[in-house]
């Protein structure tokens, strides 16, 4: 259909242009005269004829001796001499003008009958078809509703396939899934041992972490159709449709198995029914009821596996979980410093990357990144390159486009008021100075007073290697660089702004922390409040209370200890090293910037109380 049309459409406007040139073309110039046949008789005979020429649509050209030129048109159904000869012209002086008699080519001679004729009527069908078409579309649209909305990828299709090669790091997860691999490979080998294949998996992990990514290089693994549709796609229009649609996909999917089906985001169905969270949506259970119907529906012999991704566990009805459903669960991670420099790695290929580009530093700088991050810096890399016009892209371009993917873009044209500045880069001073002061800290990489995102300036840390644990002394430590704006401020400017407020909440949450999960404080050896075990995740859990009210007053008085005490310290580090403070917070208003060397440097170089770090601690 689609075809067909687009050839028609095709056609008709190579005939409109046909048809303008035609009419341009004949369109008659004005500088000949027109003449009658007895006129032309007359000339003829005071022998001012030069040639006649006669043309097969009965145009007879003639041209004077003095080189006029004139037209005339003969009697349709007689020769041009017959007629001269009626209008009384001389036999010897017609027979002395030469006359050409020119006939027309087929392929014009045809042009000139068939454009005014077909041409319209072409035009005509084509709108009409054209019409026809569009009620048409609209009829499919309204019958289609309930079908999937599924997008199918093909294994024969060779550029859309993912294989575990481009999935760098995630061995684990890879691991588990390698089984399912060879499931879909070949069933009948599990089948003849009697073996229950399992029916779905789930994939769990932060956004980014290459979810999606994993399942479509399962599919591209074991070279069997993949069917993918996303969780939010079935929670739009018409109540009724998601189920059709499932059943649907479902349908297909068998059809095509062994086969995938892999529902992205299912946390947008599958969230607990029944319990009002999110809208007691009837349609989303009834979507949810229908797969699970399809999944208890596999027998033996279906050979379709339900690969399904979330990063909300903790929302999803159990019933996805049980056994015979989701039962195999693979948790996908954040990458180590290896799988990032591998990530980077394979995003660095299809670009032009020149040869200073170390990647085992970005990946060093890039903690906390996941693999969708890494993309992205990559990408946000090699726009800047394009923007600062050059060739490839450099070792300096990534570096800048790690704070636009950490903090967002800067705020160029924000003019900030000198005194804001100014307290700005204390601030910023503030945290850096005891970052590189105290032993247990990350170490100090950037220090900017450039605002991004919400920040009006940041010092970027990050740890020397990826950790996994944390000891308490960090802890300590952290929390004094954590009020280093604070202290900052009120030592040079006697007051406070609104500006570390974030600060003050990220170091609260962190003394709580040391108190109630880790048991890192005099309170003693065990946690307080239960959370689920969604650490994982990043995300806060709503805490249960599972201690007294007397308890619930020494947690708040250890924590406000714990905090003094880091105020303490940062107070003595500031005040003993006012000299380095005011130096880093100079050269911040002169170069709004300082890169881990420089910043060193001065730590280094204009230290004049070393030692002082030993003491305090
Ligand atoms: P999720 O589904 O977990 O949110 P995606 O699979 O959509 O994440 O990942 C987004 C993009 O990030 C991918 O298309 C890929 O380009 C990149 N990416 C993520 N993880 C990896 C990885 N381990 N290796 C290579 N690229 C990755
Ligand atoms: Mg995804
Ligand atoms: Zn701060």
């Amino acid at each position: 259909m689609e075809k067909v049309f687009k050839n028609s459409s095709l056609i008709i406007i190579i005939l409109l242009i046909l048809l303008m040139f035609f009419v341009l073309s004949t369109g008659k110039s004005d500088s000949v005269e027109k003449i009658s046949l007895t006129q032309l008789s007359q000339q003829i005979n005071e022998e001012k004829v030069k040639t006649i020429t006669v043309k097969s649509d009965g145009v007879v050209q003639v041209e004077l001796q003095d080189g006029v030129k004139q037209e005339t048109n003969k009697e349709p159904d007689a020769s041009l001499t017959d007629t001269l000869q009626n209008f009384g012209v001389d036999q010897a002086r017609l027979s002395s003008v030469p006359i050409t008699v020119e006939m027309r080519s087929g392929a014009s001679f045809w042009a000139t009958i068939l454009i005014p004729s077909v041409l319209p009527i072409l035009i005509i069908g084509g709108l009409i078809f054209f019409m026809m078409r569009q009620a048409m579309r609209g009829n499919n649209q309204a019958m289609s509703f309930g079908m999937s909305r599924a997008r199918m990828i093909d294994p024969k299709d060779k550029k859309n396939r993912t294989k575990f090669k481009d999935v760098a790091g995630n061995k684990e997860a890879k691991e588990e899934l390698i089984e399912i691999v060879d499931f879909l490979k070949d069933p009948k080998k599990f089948h003849a041992l009697g073996a229950k294949i399992p029916k779905g998996v789930l994939l769990l992990g932060r956004p980014g972490t290459g979810k999606t990514l994993l399942a479509r290089a399962v599919a591209g693994e074991a070279g069997v159709p993949f069917f993918s549709i996303s969780g939010s796609e079935f929670v739009e229009m018409f109540v009724g449709v998601g189920a059709s649609r499932v059943r649907d996909l479902f349908k297909q999917a068998k059809k095509h198995s062994p086969s995938i089906v892999f529902i992205d985001e299912i946390d947008a169905v599958g969230r607990q029914r029944g319990t009002g969270l999110g809208g007691g949506h009837d349609e989303r259970e009834q979507t949810l009821n229908q797969i699970l119907v399809e999944m208890d529906g596999f027998d033996n012999e279906t050979n379709v596996i339900v690969v399904a991704a979330t990063n909300r566990p903790d929302v999803l009805d159990p019933a996805l979980l049980r056994p015979g459903r989701f039962d195999r669960r693979v948790t996908v991670e954040l990458p180590d410093i290896e799988d990032r420099k591998s990530i980077l790695a394979i995003h660095a290929k299809d670009k032009k990357i020149a040869e200073d580009v170390d990647l085992e530093r970005i990946a060093q700088r890039t903690p906390g990144f996941s693999g969708a991050d890494l993309m992205n810096l990559m990408n946000e890399g090699a726009l800047l390159a394009g923007r600062r016009n050059k060739k490839s892209v450099e070792m300096i371009d990534v570096i800048d486009s790690i704070e636009k993917v950490l903090l967002g873009p800067a705020h160029k044209n924000s003019r900030m008021d000198e005194h804001e500045k100014k307290i700005i880069a204390y601030h910023e001073a503030g945290h850096a100075l005891i970052g590189a002061s105290l032993k247990n800290t990350d170490s100090v990489h950037k220090v900017s007073i450039i605002s991004r995102g919400s920040a009006g300036g940041y010092t970027l840390s990050v740890p020397d290697k990826d950790k996994s644990l944390h000891s308490r002394a960090y802890f300590i430590d952290e929390l004094s660089v954590f009020l280093g704006g604070y202290v900052a401020e009120e030592l040079v400017f006697g007051d406070v702004t609104t500006g570390p407020s974030n600060d003050l909440k990220r170091a609260t949450k962190m003394a709580r922390s040391i108190v109630t999960q880790f048991g890192m404080s005099d309170l003693g050896v065990r946690t307080f409040g239960k959370n689920e075990d969604l650490i994982f995740l990043g995300r806060e859990v709503a805490e249960e209370r599972d201690y007294s009210d007397k308890t619930a007053e020494s947690i708040d008085v250890t924590v406000a200890q714990i905090l003094a005490k880091a105020k303490e310290t940062t107070e003595r580090i500031l005040k003993e090293k006012r000299v380095t403070l005011d130096i880093i917070a100079e050269r911040l208003l002169d170069k709004e910037t300082i890169e881990k060397e420089e910043f060193e440097a001065i730590i280094a170089g204009k230290d004049i109380s070393e030692g002082v770090v030993e003491q305090i601690k």
